[in-house]
């Protein structure tokens, strides 16, 4: 298994299929500039699958996640997928995307083995959406969710983050909202992540500031640590249950000590958290004839080198060189 110094086992895994992608989220990748990875470098669709076939079979990893970058630009997604549900032991599989493309693959995604999605929205308003990803797709996104609600890729997760001055009035809205669309809504605080470094701890939105605007129109009751497990979102029942919201709270309530993830860039680096500066290169591996064995030697000995916590509240934190978007959010 892929344990870690601090007693850790890393059971989730995140693979990112690419660094591109069709929007411009603001707290993520610039207007434009960006230096995208080398088409070789990138690992092909025979290397993910053989290593997530390694981190399945004799590493103990439970659930993957595809990412990127947008992971709907990747054309053998499909295909990946139908390969990894065809694992022995099977793992859960899911999909985190910002939806555009989704209307027309979701049906096939779901057929290939795909278990769920989290699709990402921040606003209901198509002015502010185009403001906050320099793209006007908020009609593609909401066909987006819908198809992969048709499709049964549920519970349809939503993730949303809310930057001052754009759209941090809208926590209420985006609630009900997505309980009347039947979508499970988590907020995410933005992080020091973007290409641009742009990110300032003064006047980022807490989780402390979304409770308490969601309190304005909601009962939140916690859901409790026992329920929560090692996953990231602290989650409330709203107005009595049974509908949920979660909260993922990386900066001002870290969750680093039951962390159970691994990633996967899409050149083939394991990272042992989104924060870490330190990578181990499995692509080197793979392409120099490198066993099963080896490799999985290799992920075993990068994440027992896995930092207590990410310290992101820390003076001494520094921000990886990587962009969340070729990091693998
Ligand atoms: N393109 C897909 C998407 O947007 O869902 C997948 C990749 S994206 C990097 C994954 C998630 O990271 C999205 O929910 C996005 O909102 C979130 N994200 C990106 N940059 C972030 C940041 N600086 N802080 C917090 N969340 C961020
Ligand atoms: Fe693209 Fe996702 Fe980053 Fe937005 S958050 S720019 S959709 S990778």
């Amino acid at each position: 298994m892929l344990l870690d110094t601090y007693g850790r086992v890393a059971t989730d895994l995140r693979v990112s299929l690419t660094d591109r992608c069709n929007l411009r989220c603001t707290y993520c990748m610039p207007e434009e500039g960006l230096q995208w990875l080398a088409k070789p470098d990138l690992l092909t669709d025979d290397e993910i699958v053989r290593l997530v076939r390694i981190a399945t079979t004799d590493l103990g990893v439970e659930e993957v996640r595809f990412t990127g970058g947008e992971p709907l630009l990747r054309p053998g997604l499909t295909d990946i997928v139908a390969r990894c549900a065809a694992l022995e032991p099977r793992p859960r599989l899911s999909l985190t995307t910002n939806g555009i493309g989704l209307e027309r693959t979701a049906a096939a995604l779901r057929e290939a083995g795909l278990d769920r999605v989290n699709v990402s929205l921040d606003t209901l308003d198509p002015q502010t959406f185009q403001r906050m990803t320099r793209r006007k797709r908020h009609a593609d996104v909401l066909r987006g969710l819908a198809a992969a609600r048709e499709a049964g890729l549920t519970p349809v997760k939503v993730n949303a983050v809310l930057m001052p001055g754009l759209n941090d009035q809208e926590a209420p809205d985006l609630l009900a909202w997505a309980l009347e669309e039947g979508y499970e809504l988590r907020f995410i605080e933005q992080m020091p992540l973007d290409a641009q470094h742009g990110w300032q701890r003064e006047g980022m939105i807490t989780a402390g500031d979304i409770l308490a605007s969601l309190r304005t129109r909601f009962t939140l009751t916690p859901e409790g640590e026992e329920q929560r497990g090692s996953a990231p979102a602290e989650r409330w029942l709203v107005d009595g249950g049974p509908a949920r919201v979660g909260v993922i709270a990386s900066v001002t309530r870290p969750f680093c000590r039951a962390c159970d993830r691994t990633r996967l860039t899409a050149d083939g680096q394991v990272r042992t958290c989104l924060f870490a500066t330190e990578e181990s290169d499995l692509r080197g591996a793979l392409r120099s004839g490198a066993t099963d064995a080896g490799i999985a030697a290799l992920w075993r000995k990068a994440m027992w080198g896995k930092k207590a916590g990410a310290g992101i509240d820390d003076p001494s934190f520094v921000q990886p060189q990587r962009p969340m978007s070729a990091i693998g959010g």
